[in-house]
This record gives C-alpha cells, structure tokens and sequence, in this order.
C-alpha cells in the first residue's frame, strides 16, 4: 500500500461513511481507468485527489484544441508537444498527487490485449467513447467478477451505470443489441457541453469510491440526466438484473471472442479514424525517417506525427496503430496509411 498523509486527506475522512478505515480502503485499491479524454480525466482526477493507491491510465489518442473544453487534464501546451493523453494525463495526475502509483499506457483496447491491459485491478471506469471497448470492459467484469462503472456524455444528457456482477444488471442486459457503428449520434455530429462531462465524470468517481469502501447498497441504478432540460431520474434496474442476460450468467463473450467488434474506428470528438492494419509494434525511429521529408511535426518515444497531406496529419504509435487525422471517411483513411507506411 502506498503510504499516505492522514491530515491531506482529513475532510474526507471526517465524511463518516468513509472515515479513516474507507481511506485506508482507497490507498490499497487498484483502479484501471480506460479513456483519458472527457469523461476518464474526470473520473481520474477525482480518484487521484481521493488517495486511491494505483492508478493504470488507458488511452489511445493525443490531446487536440477541440478537447480543452471539457477533457480537464490537458493544456494548450500538452496539445502542442504532442505526447499521447496517457502519458500527459499521468504527467498532469503526478503534480496534484505524489502519494500514489500511477501507470500510463498507450494503447486501444481491443479483444486481444483486453484481459492483460484490466489485469490486476479492483475496479474498471469507463471513460471510453465508443461501445466496443465497452463491452469488451463489461465481458471481462462479468466473466472475472469484478465491479465496473460505465458512464457516456452527448450534448447536455449523461448517463452512469455501476455494474457489480453477481449483484447488479450489466451493460449487456441494458443493450441487449449493441447498435451498429455509425448509427448512433456521437460527439462529433450532436457535439457536447463541457459540464456534462464534469457531471458524469464525478458521478462515476463516487460510484467508483462507494465500490472501492465496500458500500454497495445503494449501487445498480442507473442515473439519467439532462443538464439543458434540468432534468434527473434514476432508473431501477433491479428487474433487468433478476433477468440477467448470457454475459453475466458466464455463457456468452461474443466481444472478447472476436465475434463483434474489430472495426476500423471514427474517434469521437474529432475528425479523424483509427487505422489498427499497421502490423504489430513498430520501430518508430524508422517511421520517422520516412515520414522526415514528407512534414514531420512530432517524433518521441511514443508518436510520430506528421502532416502527409493538405488538411491530413497522420500519428503512429509505438504499439502499431495509426490515426489519420482531417477525414472520417474510413477507407480514405487506409489508404493514407497504406501509402506513407506501405501497410
Ligand atoms: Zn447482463
């Protein structure tokens, strides 16, 4: 456990349902917190200022202009150097709080490195953006019982899920059909206030924070909001759980089984598409080179990144991915990625 300063943390310990023994809980307590952007910053943030002992930051993507209004972790000067959102997101956790453990990683989370990258944690938040790697998240929760919040922000409406498995409803039994990609509205196309990412945000911290102390009463609802219309409901799911669906009866894993899932991806929020065909890790110094006389713009240990085309920059990340920015339109984005790194 990581040793902690009892006084920093005093006016929430004071809080009773929490008291000294529920911060003792925190300190131990090892969180994954998978997406770094809106919804992850805040939740992350949250817990880091709260003491919790270790957290692993996910994300796959680099912070843009078009994120400063609500992703709270980054600055213009993190959009300018360029540095993946985990690896800045940790940088921004460090100097609020030096008492904890905090591992970033870049990468996507996909069926296949899905199981390793939520290995040896207590809890899962999902600060994610898009429903593959919600279900992937919510598969492993079920299949390795283990708790989970999943919490999504659009315009000025916001929703927050705890799923305790074995207890609660899960993600499966609320979407029981995951829409197709492209159907439903997203960041980019019905775009998104600040605030209802600060509330959803918080509100997956206390959820995650009632987990991680050991109250669990009160968790399984699901909180709907709409911040514009002032309105707030919480909705029973305890019908939906006393159902349950295959994914949380253990018998149906099709997202981890690579039955769903495994497309290209358009990133929400932003004009631009994940290309993953790249081909295992990459030696990014040999991608730099190539990339030098075409405009290279950033080259670290993480990214290079550079603009190809007019109105086109193109990252590639250490892990082998590639984000082609300045389209969505996925097959222009392959072909980009097909004619700079000839995979
Ligand atoms: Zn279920």
């Amino acid at each position: 456990m990581n040793r902690f300063d009892a006084d920093r943390y005093s006016r929430q310990t004071r809080f009773a349902p929490l008291g000294p023994a529920g911060q003792e809980r925190l300190a131990a307590a090892r969180v994954a917190v998978v997406g770094c952007g809106a919804l992850g910053g805040v939740v992350a943030m949250a817990l880091a200022r709260a003491g919790v002992g270790f957290l692993r930051l996910i994300d796959r993507d680099v912070p843009e202009l078009s994120n400063l209004p609500r992703q709270v972790l980054f600055d213009e000067a993190d959009v300018a150097a360029g540095l993946p959102k985990a690896v800045a997101a940790a940088a921004a956790l460090a100097r609020i709080n030096s008492d904890i453990t905090i591992e970033p990683i870049v990468a996507d989370l996909t069926a296949t490195n899905a199981v390793e990258l939520l290995t040896g944690v207590d809890l899962v938040v999902d600060g994610t953006d898009n429903f593959e790697a919600r279900f992937l998240i919510n598969e492993i929760a079920c299949r390795e019982r283990r708790p989970w919040v999943h919490g999504g922000a659009l315009g000025a409406e916001g929703r927050v899920l705890a799923i305790v498995p074995g207890r609660t409803a899960c993600l499966r039994c609320l979407i029981p059909d995951p829409p197709a990609p492209g159907t439903l509205p997203t960041c980019d196309t019905a775009g998104i206030i600040g605030p209802t990412a600060l509330v959803v945000g918080a509100v997956e911290a206390a959820e995650a924070i009632k987990i991680l102390v050991g109250v669990e009463e009160t968790v399984g609802s699901m909180l709907v909001c709409d911040l514009w219309a002032g309105v707030w409901r919480t909705v029973d799911l305890g019908p939906l759980a006393a159902l349950g669906c295959g994914t949380c009866r253990g018998t149906d894993f099709p997202w981890l089984e690579g039955r769903l899932g495994g497309r290209p991806t358009p990133l929400c929020g932003r004009d631009a598409v994940q290309v993953t065909s790249v081909g295992g890790a990459v030696d990014l110094a040999v991608v730099a080179d190539r990339l030098a006389g075409v405009g290279l713009v950033v080259s670290n240990r993480w990214i290079v990144r550079a603009d190809v085309e007019e109105g086109i920059q193109l990252s590639v990340f250490a892990d082998g991915r590639a984000i082609v920015s300045g389209t969505r339109e996925e097959a222009r984005a392959r072909a980009i990625v097909s004619r700079y790194l000839g995979a």
